[in-house]
């Protein structure tokens, strides 16, 4: 098979294959569309949420210094005891995961050194000390911290101006009075271990808060900061704990590389590093300093279902398509291999046809022969036991005669070769020579010819029509067995003529009412004595639609049957397919 004739045979389940496949596709990229808007907007929801909570907890964060600043605008002279005491109160640990540490570092001249070592020392640090280079001429030691202990004691004493990030943020916070947010910064407290990167954040406090009004205002009576420090990792993994379905990287500044990394979520939850296909590139800006926050989704990222919709939509869509293409082929096989068959059948029939028309007509010639014998048999001087037996032969060969002339008849009908000869008669004429024919077969039954047969000149083939009409009146004599007449009538309607045989036989059921014209057609059950082949009604049908009529029939089982011959008067054998 060519591709042209494969086109040509399963052009049907190609046809669903095209339309399925492109639908299925259609789908499958109109879901894969939809779902990642959809994923794109969550994404943007996730990214605007850790944003937010970000800047909350830098916030709170600024709102917690804002409470410490308070203390020392409160109170003459704030002590460290008042300073742990406060910060223990605020209970940062459970409330404020993340911070290192709250404390204040005083702002002092150079000069004011040992005596600020020296009150420090006096209230319970002995081994106090201010570490700084000294090259500033004021100086920010820590000297309260909380809480007390770990890494913070390293801070204790450091002097925050003798480094460069530090310095410049809080004189950032002193000239403008507000939280600065330092640069990423190594802190005091990290010892050699586990080193995080840190931030800090500072507001400044001035003697008072009324005295604060311009930034000289604010320069002259700057008394000291009071700070949070940040390790990046510990604040971030408090914070943004809850996020583990995006990876969070978080920068110092605008420019992103590994110097100004402040955070990576990738190092906090320990997974590998999943660049997802969201990504989302943001600055933000808090207390003077400005981050920028890159957030990409991870594989665990969206509800997986959703994630595998399209996947689904696209297997489950092959598979259809799969299916309904191979349901199309089955079908295309069926019907091919139906039409075949029938074909076949087809052919069987012609055979079949042709082989009982060659067989009628060789039958024929031997038979003539033997009719002829036989008849010169019959003249001779025979003894009159043998004129009764050639007699008998005479009247079965007349029989057989007949039977091969009917089958000849039926193969001249399936061949289209059935010539009529067209002439003008008398309906009367047909009607009794028929009854004639027929009664010299059945002398023993009486067909009943109603009087008043009108005077019609008819045109067909008369010979054709008296054996369609001998045929009824053979069937009504042969299926009435128990009754010896039959009733003919014959009568004009218009331009057409009726002939209608009657018998008080053994009728026709309704089922084979529809089928006794057909070709071999018998009704079941008949009796074995009622022999015959099913050719004569097929054959009389067939004579009387060439004649542009009908036979119709009605029948009771059990009762008897009318069968009606239908036909114009003067047919038009010129109209296709009725040409003599
Ligand atoms: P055949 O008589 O040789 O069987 P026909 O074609 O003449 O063939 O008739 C077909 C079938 O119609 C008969 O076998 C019979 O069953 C039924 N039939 C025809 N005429 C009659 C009738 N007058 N009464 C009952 N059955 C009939």
């Amino acid at each position: 098979m060519n591709i042209r004739q494969i086109f040509k045979n399963y052009y049907p389940a190609l046809l669903v294959f095209f339309c399925l496949t492109a639908f299925t596709l259609y789908s499958y990229s109109e879901i894969t569309n939809a779902t990642k808007a959809r994923r794109e907007k969550l994404f943007e929801q996730r990214v605007a949420r850790a944003t937010d909570v970000l800047k909350r907890r830098i916030t709170d964060y600024t709102q917690i210094l804002r409470g410490c600043q308070a203390l020392f605008y409160a109170s003459d002279s704030v002590t460290a005891d008042n300073w742990e005491k406060y910060v223990a109160n605020l209970n940062v640990s459970d409330n404020y995961a993340g911070i290192q540490a709250i404390a204040y570092a005083a702002y002092i001249k150079k000069n004011e050194v040992p005596e600020v070592e020296a009150r420090i020392k006096k209230s319970g640090y002995p081994d106090f000390k201010i570490v700084s280079d000294f090259r500033n001429d004021h100086l920010t030691p820590i000297i309260f911290i909380e809480p007390f202990r770990g890494r913070n004691l390293r801070a204790f004493g450091f002097d925050m101006y003798s480094e460069s990030i530090r310095k410049e943020t809080m004189g950032r916070a002193l000239e403008t009075g507000k939280p600065a947010m330092s640069k990423k910064v190594t802190l005091v407290q990290e010892t050699t271990e586990d080193i995080q990167p840190g931030f800090l954040l500072y507001l400044p406090v001035y003697r008072s808060p009324e005295t604060t009004r311009t930034t000289e205002d604010r320069k002259k009576n700057i008394i000291g900061f009071v700070y949070t420090p940040f390790r990046g990792y510990d604040l971030m993994e408090a914070i943004l704990k809850s996020f583990s379905d995006i990876h969070i990287e978080i920068y110092d500044g605008n420019k992103p590389s590994e110097k100004s990394l402040l955070f990576n979520s990738d190092s906090i939850l320990h997974r590998p590093s999943t660049k997802g296909e969201l990504v989302s590139d943001t600055s933000i800006y808090m207390a003077g300093a400005q981050w920028k926050i890159v957030v990409s989704s991870t594989e665990m990222f969206g509800s997986n279902i959703e994630k595998r919709q399209p996947d689904l939509v696209l297997i489950l869509g092959l598979a259809i398509t799969f299916l309904m293409v191979v349901i199309a082929v089955n079908n295309i096989k069926n019907r091919s291999r139906v039409v075949e068959e029938l074909q076949l059948s087809k052919e069987v029939e012609k055979k079949k046809d042709e082989f009982i028309g060659i067989a009628s007509h060789e039958l024929k010639t031997p038979l003539t022969s033997i009719k002829a014998y036989i008849q010169l048999l019959e003249r001779s001087d025979l003894k009159e036991t043998e004129r009764t037996f050639v007699r008998k032969a005479i009247a079965q060969i007349k029989k057989l005669n007949s039977l091969i002339a009917d089958l000849l008849d039926v193969s001249k009908i399936q061949a289209g070769s059935l010539r009529l000869q067209i002439d003008t008669f008398l309906l009367s004429e047909l009607i009794s020579e028929s009854i004639e024919t027929v009664n010299h077969i059945y002398a023993n039954h009486q067909i009943v010819l109603e009087p008043e047969i009108p005077n019609v000149v008819m045109k067909g083939d008369k010979f054709r029509l008296e054996q369609a009409l001998n045929n009824l009146l053979n069937n009504a004599i042969k299926y009435s067995p128990g009754s010896r007449t039959v009733f003919i009538k014959g009568k004009q309607i218009d331009d057409h003529v009726t002939i209608e045989v009657k018998d008080e036989g053994i009728g026709i059921s309704r089922e084979n009412q529809a089928l006794i014209f057909q070709k071999y057609h018998r009704a079941e059950g008949l009796s074995p004595t009622l022999s015959g082949l099913g050719m004569g009604l097929y054959i009389s049908n067939e004579i009387v639609k060439r004649h542009q009529g009908k036979i119709s029939v009605t029948s009771e089982p059990g009762k008897g049957s009318i069968f009606t011959i239908y036909i114009p008067i003067h047919p038009d054998f010129d109209k296709a397919g009725f040409n003599a």
